[in-house]
């Protein structure tokens, strides 16, 4: 069925900017650098996630729930969003948090999300059990489980590939958003690069473009797990997300392109790319970037444009999916002598 007829709220500031790149542009001397500013859909701080939770909330509602369940990164964007918009609806939330990125500063721990998730009344549950991603989704059901007992309704956002991407549909209306900005803008998008993670931004703006009939490249840079697993995500929820708006055969296999080059050690952990993509886009642009996902997004578009990936005369949009908070979390990274 068609996106407009999922349950949902509004919550995204849309359609956000799509803008040029004019320094990057000229300092890298390679294709038309443009960004797409999901950064500014606004709520609590926007995001990609702000796209993906009026799906998740509207179901939620739909199904009388009173409790948001979810998990994710102790710097985790998708918790706060979540915390944030349970607050705006009057709902309980519940956050599983994982520390993923052991041995950073001790605003890791207090500040950017970790601080705003608070702010926003959530509870917080730590999780200390390995790092496999299928335990941390099984646990969430105990959660469930916990408040149903308590007398209350729960509600679980799963991010794992074998649950309906809801939020993919934010990123299908997106998708469609984009052209329209294209289009408008006199503008013939060749690649749009983005972070791939748990591939809900992926697999919804490649099902939006196919669905549209575009042939756009959707290129993503792992931020999570190595290339051959993540291609296997991204097929599989492109392929889910296309089948709930109804036109199951736009994937391809070969639509599906990522990289790992610029992924590093793990999720969270710092590469001398990611150092050098935040500080040239914000001495360069004054746009922020963040250390866990845009920033390794950017370092892979810069070393694209370096390997002479794209013609000269190509556009390329960056999709900027946010994650700003998670900055002050990583201070002492970018300004190490303060005490
Ligand atoms: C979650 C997140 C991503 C990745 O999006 P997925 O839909 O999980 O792949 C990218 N950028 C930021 C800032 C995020 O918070």
């Amino acid at each position: 069925m068609p996106v407009s007829q999922f349950p949902r709220v509004s919550l995204a500031q849309v359609p956000t900017p799509l803008e040029d790149m004019a320094n990057l542009t000229r300092d890298l001397g390679g294709p038309r650098l443009m960004v797409k500013r999901d950064d500014c859909t606004g709520f609590a701080m926007g995001g990609n996630k702000v796209r993906q939770a009026e799906f998740y909330v509207g179901d939620a509602l739909d199904k009388g729930a009173d409790t948001l369940i979810t998990s994710g990164a102790v710097q985790s964007n998708h918790a706060r969003v979540t915390a944030a918009a349970a607050a705006r609806f009057g709902l309980a939330c519940e956050l599983q948090v994982e520390n993923l990125a052991h041995g950073r500063d001790p605003e890791y721990m207090t500040s950017g999300n970790a601080l705003l998730q608070r702010l926003f009344g959530a509870r917080l549950h730590p999780y200390t059990e390995g790092g496999s991603e299928e335990g941390a989704d099984d646990n969430l059901e105990r959660m469930a489980d916990d408040v149903r007992t308590r007398g209350g309704r729960p509600y679980v956002i799963h991010l794992g590939p074998d649950h309906p991407p809801l939020g993919a549909l934010g990123y299908v209306d997106a998708a469609g958003e984009l052209l329209g900005q294209a289009a408008e803008q006199g503008v013939t998008i060749d690649a749009v690069v983005l972070p791939s993670g748990s591939a809900g931004t992926h697999a919804g703006m490649l099902a939006g473009l196919r669905a549209a009939g575009s042939p756009v490249r959707v290129m993503g840079i792992c931020i999570r797990r190595d290339a051959a697993s993540q291609a296997e995500r991204v097929l599989k929820r492109a392929r889910m997300t296309a089948e709930l708006i109804g036109q199951p055969d736009v994937i391809d296999a070969d639509d599906v392109w990522v990289t790992d080059d610029y992924f590093g050690p793990g999720y969270g952990q710092p590469t001398p790319g990611m150092m050098e993509a935040v500080t040239m886009t914000a001495g360069r642009e004054g746009l922020l970037l963040d250390p866990v996902y845009t920033g390794k997004a950017m370092a892979g578009l810069i070393g694209l444009v370096r390997t002479c990936e794209f013609d000269a005369d190509a556009t390329v949009v960056f999709l900027h999916t946010g994650g700003t908070p998670a900055l002050f979390a990583y201070r002492s990274l970018f300004a190490p002598d303060e005490a």
